[in-house]
């Protein structure tokens, strides 16, 4: 099954520097198959324009095809497409969800967060909170890398505006329990935002089963193209959330004076949105909905555990937290080895990993370092890859160490 896989992916039979490419980086983005190629040529080549705008036949296909990938979002997600923002992005979508929510912050309330957030999931809170003199609050890890439930549930106390989690941290791959967070959240009357950026990539999130008010992804990493991302939120949240960005297509009623917005979630989408992402999102979508996706993602978690056992068995190497479950990467570091050279030496072997702080300072400072290796295997990857890293990073550090 597995070459069968490989063989969708056009890039993976490229070569780097003369060596065959093994590509470990997926947590950046994902690399994208032959089907989803085929869907943007398809659509940019017989349905190409603009959405919401024309009567003519050419644009109501396109407008129809650009609905039609919002519902088959929504279905996959377990959602309704009246639920569904097309973002650029999680980025964007958190963004969107935070200048929202801003609106309403007194500097009498705060924001929860945790210390294992990407900063996309940090810093949208922190400039928010700063304009409104809120605070912003950090829930802590335990000694094993994963959130520590005991103060969180303390934080929650403090009734936050909203606690804003990752479904899976980019460094360590740890996987805090999301329905029993919402529960605890919504004990105490918080809304829950759920950075989904990982975690989407290695399972099919139930967004009614997950229990969050907002569920933020992007298209890139499941196998979409960039600038294309979703921003759940539940039909009532979906309601309160305002415009942070104006032009056209968002509104009902423009007069030079003012203007009636759309209902959300047009209103959420000012521009002509990217509908050729949208489709490119849905036939990955519908590309792993026809594979066995237990399947994949089991697959994927083999390979993560063969590198953690191969890295933990190299003398002086040191991988990040411990987490109860550990889902898509996990990142270590090397005695006497900086993280970039590794990474460097590495490349030379056809080798693609990420090294450097992943986007999570805060995260990384709790390890007691400011970079790191990271690997993340996909479902595309082999149980030989894994091993040929292993290989070449024992080169690599008797090299440098
Ligand atoms: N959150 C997490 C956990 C991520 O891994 C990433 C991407 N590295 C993001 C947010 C931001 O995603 P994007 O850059 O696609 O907006």
């Amino acid at each position: 099954m597995k070459d069968d896989i490989r063989s969708h992916f056009p890039i993976l039979s490229r070569t780097i520097g003369g060596k065959p490419l093994i590509y470990l980086d997926s947590a950046a983005t994902m690399q994208v198959p032959r089907e989803v190629m085929a869907a943007v040529s398809d659509r940019v080549g017989s349905i190409n324009a603009n959405v919401h705008r024309g009567i003519y036949a050419l644009s109501e296909e396109s407008t129809a095809d650009y609905e039609a990938a919002r519902a088959a979002v929504a279905d996959y997600l377990g959602a309704e497409p009246d639920e569904i923002v097309f973002t650029q992005g999680t980025t964007h979508g958190i963004n969107l969800a935070a200048a929202s929510i801003g609106q309403r912050l007194t500097a009498q309330d705060c924001i929860l967060t945790t210390v294992m957030e990407h900063h996309s999931n940090l810093i949208p809170w922190q400039q928010i909170c700063a304009q409104k003199g809120a605070a912003l609050l950090a829930a802590p890890l335990d000694h094993n890398g994963d959130l520590d439930m005991d103060a969180l549930e303390v934080l929650l106390r403090r009734r936050p505006r909203l606690l804003a989690v990752t479904a899976c941290s980019n460094v360590t791959g740890a996987v805090p329990d999301i329905p029993r967070i919402c529960a605890m959240a919504h004990a105490f009357g918080v809304p829950v935002l759920v950075d989904g950026a990982q975690h989407i990539a290695h399972s099919h999130p139930d967004v009614r089963r997950l229990g969050c008010d907002y569920y933020c992804f992007s298209a890139h990493k499941i196998m979409g193209l960039t600038g294309t991302g979703v921003l759940y939120a539940r039909r009532d949240r979906m309601q309160e959330l305002a415009p942070f960005q104006f032009g056209g297509g968002m509104v009902r009623q423009c007069t030079p004076e003012g203007c009636e917005f759309e209902r959300a979630p047009y209103c959420l989408e000012a521009g002509t949105p990217n509908f050729v992402g949208a489709t490119a999102l849905r036939a990955a979508l519908e590309l792993r909905r026809s594979w066995d996706e237990a399947a994949l993602f089991h697959h994927a978690d083999t390979l993560l555990r063969r590198a953690e056992d191969g890295l933990n068995a190299l003398p002086g190497v040191r991988v990040l937290g411990q987490p109860d479950c550990r889902k898509g990467c996990l990142s270590f570091t090397a005695e006497g080895a900086h993280p970039f050279d590794i990474a460097a030496l590495l490349d030379k072997k056809g080798i693609a990993v990420r090294s450097g702080h992943h986007c999570a300072m805060p995260l990384l400072r709790v390890f007691g370092c400011e970079h790191a290796v990271r690997i993340s295997p996909a479902f595309y990857n082999t149980e030989r890859e894994i091993d040929a890293f292993l290989d070449c990073l024992r080169q690599v550090l008797r090299i440098l160490q």
